[in-house]
């Protein structure tokens, strides 16, 4: 560990650790048990190494002081700290770093699914026409939009001033009808849904046009 990081870490840990001389000593006193949080703004500071804009927040756990601290993902991987998974066993380094990954993207993943909805909330309270239930259930059972769904979608958000991300506004073209619906799609409507598309969906398009 270079001495950049342990001055900080001293800093912070042994006022809450048992142990009060070795670092290592400290730091294995520490689990991270699967609990983690997403403030939605990055505006945190890791609690082990100062680092400041922490969105997404790991909760690590001292076995022998009680004590918590919120750090972020990327000091459970730099300090080593021991992960647990739901069954109380401590997991191999590799299997550590795995888990503490997984973790990390499903609060992405989340993050995103969030927006999205927030989207639709913010559009049907000022667009009364629009039929947010069926367009909610439709992104919950599938985690995307039809190509006619999107370009209705972001027309509505551009009429109204809603923000939006396309990017998190993903498209489907799994079923033959998607297909077809965005192939026989005018050219300035697929533009407007592009940055929804992934890059397998782009080549697609461009393939088959
Ligand atoms: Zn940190």
């Amino acid at each position: 560990m270079n001495s950049y990081w342990l001055d900080r870490l001293k800093v912070n840990i042994f006022p809450v650790s048992f142990e009060q001389s070795d670092v290592r000593k400290a730091l294995n006193e520490w689990v991270y048990q699967g609990n983690m949080y997403d403030v939605e703004i990055a505006e945190e500071t890791c609690e082990l190494c100062d680092q400041p804009h922490i969105r997404y927040q790991f909760e690590i756990f001292n076995i022998m002081t009680g004590n918590i601290l919120q750090i972020g993902s990327e000091c459970i991987k730099r300090f080593n700290i021991g992960v647990v998974d739901q069954k109380g066993h401590i997991l191999s380094t590799d299997a550590a770093r795995k888990k503490v990954n997984k973790d990390r993207n499903k609060l992405i993943t989340d993050a995103k699914v969030k927006s999205v909805i927030n989207s639709l909330v913010d559009l049907a309270r000022v667009d009364n026409q629009f039929d947010i239930e069926s367009f909610i259930k439709y992104f919950k059972e599938n985690g995307s939009f039809t190509p006619k769904q999107l370009t209705t979608l972001i027309w509505r958000f551009e009429t109204h001033k809603i923000e939006h991300i396309k990017p998190h506004l993903k498209m489907t073209i799994k079923k033959n009808k998607d297909k077809e619906q965005l192939l026989g799609m005018v050219e300035w409507k697929v533009q407007k849904i592009w940055d929804c598309m992934s890059t397998s969906q782009r080549d697609f398009y461009n393939k088959n046009k």
